[in-house]
């Protein structure tokens, strides 16, 4: 008999594999069928390995040392398998409002209200009083209003999706007029004359990059133009000799030609940033105030909730935009709703808000409190990583992000790791610490500058997670 038909012998049959006691357990937590395929498929790669007389990946040597690293195996699989593609990381990039990471962490109350009518039905379009059909914004219309000054609400998927209804919905077919100062492209392929073709509107540029009058604005209105747009310039600024149309002006033409005007804020804030000690960002009310018909922005850049676009303003547009059909394509659902109720009922009582409101706790976090936090992180942090990197405190600068507040940053103070390298392997030494830090059982998601890891505090809540992550780093060296 050959040495590789010895090793099949060696393989335990299916049967045993999921009659053998250590198995029960792993049955119990993950269900038969799972582990019968994990077992399947593992003794399949074993077969074609003993085959191509491959070096078995497990130890041969006995069937009962083969089949304690078998158990091992498929233990490991039925684990790594259990674990969500979508979990939580670490933050410390610096940037709060962080796209990829997903934006804003939601307050208690959010997730409390989300919990209560998760798995209940709900009032979601039934009106109560009357006990017929209602409207799915009405949980928030009233809310917004109160807090805004707008007369109508709605409310969609995310703040992409409220510019491409409201465009379609007052210009389809006809001309849209902005500045060339405003043709921003944002994130993730946003770009204003994109969405203004997907929505059948025509774009119509005014004056220059840099200054743009009011009378760019008047010259160009015709018989086709449908609507006269602005948009917050969310990621840049144009510094300079630079001239723009402020809101009341543009709203004051807009209404002797009989046209609507619209906002894009993009973050769109319903408090005084400056009072957080933060840069100032103009909130939706002052816009409403001066005048515009309507403003969009989102839930989860600076008001701090769930994913959504909220468009505000005059009633008659509104309705007009409620009775598109691609507001049915848009709309969002109740759990978003249950959420963003909960966290526009926190704006009702702004003395508390940031202490409630994760979003604005990061933002307005005082420097000496994250400084403190370094300066009682350092000596564990060096106790472990000793061996990998030499680690001191620094002042750095966070970002808003999400092209809040583009050229404004905000003083931070970090942990700085210049990892141990041989000559010439500081590149890979740096490359290889930051996967490692991603692989980590919280993964925690850095910045790297100038050759350094960057752990910017300003995001962390829990001293004694960072330390347990770093200890697991530890292990891996
Ligand atoms: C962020 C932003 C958008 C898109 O908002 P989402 O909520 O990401 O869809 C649109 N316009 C401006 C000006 C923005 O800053």
């Amino acid at each position: 008999m050959s040495e590789s038909n010895e090793k099949f012998r060696l393989l335990p049959s299916v049967d045993r594999v999921l009659q053998s006691a250590e198995v029960a357990r792993l049955i119990d937590l993950y269900g038969v069928g799972p582990i019968k395929a994990h077992t399947r498929k593992l003794l399949s790669e074993l077969r074609a390995q003993i085959a191509a007389d491959r070096l078995l990946a497990l130890r041969c040597d006995s069937e009962e040392a083969l089949f304690d690293d078998f158990i091992k195996q498929l233990t490991l699989r039925a684990q790594a398998q259990s674990v969500s593609s979508l979990r939580p990381v670490l933050n410390l990039t610096g940037t709060v409002v962080h796209t990829n990471l997903g934006r804003a962490q939601l307050p208690a109350e959010a997730i409390a209200a989300i919990a209560s009518i998760a798995d209940q039905a709900c009032n979601l379009e039934y009106d109560l009083q009357q006990g017929r059909r209602g409207d799915r914004d009405s949980h928030l219309e009233q809310l917004v209003c109160e807090l805004t000054g707008a007369e109508a609400v709605t409310v969609v998927n995310n703040n992409a999706a409220a510019v491409l209804l409201a465009l379609n919905s007052l210009a389809a077919q006809k001309s849209v007029l902005i500045s060339r100062g405003e043709l921003v492209e944002i994130g993730g392929s946003f770009r204003i004359p994109d969405v203004m073709r997907s929505a059948h509107a025509r774009l119509v540029e005014v004056g220059t990059t840099n200054r743009t009058h009011l009378s760019d604005y008047a010259n160009a209105i015709d018989k086709d133009t449908g609507l006269l747009l602005k948009v917050h310039t969310s990621n840049y600024a144009v510094q300079g000799f630079t001239a723009t149309v402020a809101e009341a002006e543009l709203a004051q033409l807009a209404r002797q030609n009989e046209l609507p005007s619209m906002a894009d804020l993009g973050s769109g804030t319903l408090i005084d940033m400056t009072a957080y000690g933060l840069p100032p960002e103009p909130t939706v009310q002052s816009i409403l105030e001066s005048g515009i018909d309507l403003v969009t922005f989102s839930g989860d850049k600076l008001l701090g909730g769930p994913q959504a676009g909220i468009i505000a303003g005059k009633k008659s547009l509104v309705e007009l935009i409620k009775r598109n059909p691609l507001k049915r394509a848009l709309r969002v659902d109740k759990l978003t709703i249950a959420a963003l109720e909960a966290v526009l009922r926190l704006y009702r009582d702004p003395d508390r808000l940031q202490k409630r409101l994760p979003l604005l706790r990061d933002l307005a976090r005082p420097v000496a409190e994250i400084e403190m936090l370094a300066e009682s992180l350092l000596p564990m942090a060096r106790k472990l990583l000793g061996h990998i990197a030499t680690i001191r405190v620094i002042s750095t600068h966070s970002q808003i992000g999400s092209g809040a507040l583009p050229l404004e940053v905000i003083p931070s103070v970090a942990l700085e790791l210049t990892p141990i390298a041989e000559k010439g392997q500081s590149d890979f030494a740096l490359k290889e610490l930051a996967q490692n830090l991603r692989s980590l059982s919280r993964p925690i998601v850095v910045r790297i500058h100038d050759g350094k890891l960057i752990m910017d505090l300003r995001c962390l809540q829990s001293e004694e997670l960072l330390l347990d992550l770093l200890t697991e780093l530890a292990t891996r060296y």
